[in-house]
């Protein structure tokens, strides 16, 4: 039987949580890369994170053995100032409100950056700058009053790091809605935008998405018409996925990156009961349970997405002991 990634012409990726965890890569994850890249499918690496600069992305990947380079790498950012010249004239003034990287692109794209709400913008962009001031966000705020129109590289709520979780450029952006309500046109995922940016980018014809992230990847792949995987190498695992709303839920589901090299997993569902892989997931008396205990991580993750195609059928069913019977399932 044929690889999963055999059935797509190229594949997107989420950074963290599917590629690396915090400075680490994910064990295996460069040797599946470049499995994938020599049976023909494109690998485009695609980031949220607009502060970094795509070499800075690009050198981290190379750094972790991973084949990067200007061609294969898209920023949020960099969606923003290939979208904004179809938004806004030429010669546009622009409010930035985030990083030098993300003035620095808006510029090259042909708009004039400017500081003051005073110098009457014709946008605010924001993005994440672990560096803002206060003062920028009065001056993005006004600018928004007078008029602006006002726009967001992403709205990540939260950004992970090895200390835990700090405020995303979401927290950003609910500073200046607080003030005035609405919300900005954002590119990033699971904005359509910024896969549409990489879909032309490759010329893909029958992308698949990978990430870790039912409510950016996976929501963001769907929302564009686009196949996905969930792995589970990252920030969500098993609860997240059967209480997946139907605009976050997977095509495909994998322990990580190296499901895309296995034959796809696929799920049967006929009376009440869901077969995968041999495992069969039976909702009897309210609650999901295995025809019998699944031994074995490949049986476990066959038998969650057994139980998973029930649970979205019907979410009133307990999934709570089924599931604390896949221990080798994070
Ligand atoms: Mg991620």
């Amino acid at each position: 039987m044929s690889a999963l990634v055999d059935g797509y012409d190229a594949a997107f990726f989420d950074l963290d949580g599917v590629i690396y965890l915090g400075p680490e890569p994910v064990p295996g994850a460069s040797g599946v890369l470049a499995d994938v890249g020599r049976r023909g499918t494109r690998v485009m690496y695609v980031t949220n994170n607009a502060a970094r600069p795509a070499q800075v992305v690009i050198d981290q990947l190379r750094g972790l053995g991973f084949a990067a380079d200007p061609g294969n790498v898209l920023t949020s950012a960099q969606v923003a100032a290939a979208m904004l010249p179809k938004e806004l004239p030429a010669g546009a003034k622009v409010l930035v409100c985030g990083s030098a990287n993300l003035a620095g692109l808006l510029e090259q794209a042909g708009f004039r950056i400017v500081a003051s709400a005073d110098d009457r913008p014709d946008a605010v962009v924001q993005g994440y700058d672990p560096d803002l001031s206060w003062r920028r966000l009065d001056e993005a705020t006004l600018a928004i009053q007078n008029g602006a129109r006002w726009y967001a590289t992403n709205d990540d709520a939260s950004r992970p790091t090895d200390r835990g979780l700090v405020p995303g450029v979401g927290g950003q952006i609910a500073v200046v809605a607080t003030a005035l309500g609405g919300e900005p046109v954002t590119f990033g995922k699971p904005f359509r935008p910024m896969l549409d940016e990489a879909v032309r980018r490759t010329g893909a014809a029958h992308p698949i998405f990978v990430g870790d992230r039912l409510d950016t990847d996976i929501e963001g792949a769907n929302a564009a018409g686009m196949d996905s995987l969930l792995v589970l190498s990252g920030a969500h695992g098993k609860h997240d996925l059967v209480r997946a709303s139907a605009e976050a839920q997977p095509t495909y589901i994998g322990r990580d990156v190296s499901a895309l090299l296995e034959p796809p997993r696929v799920a049967r569902l006929r009376d009440g009961r869901a077969e995968c892989g041999g495992e069969v997931a039976a909702a009897r008396a309210g609650r999901i349970e295995f025809a019998e205990p699944p031994a074995g991580s490949s049986r476990q993750l066959d038998a969650l997405w057994a139980a998973t195609r029930l649970a979205w059928l019907d979410p009133s069913l307990d999934t709570g002991p089924a599931l604390a019977q896949l221990d080798q399932v994070p």
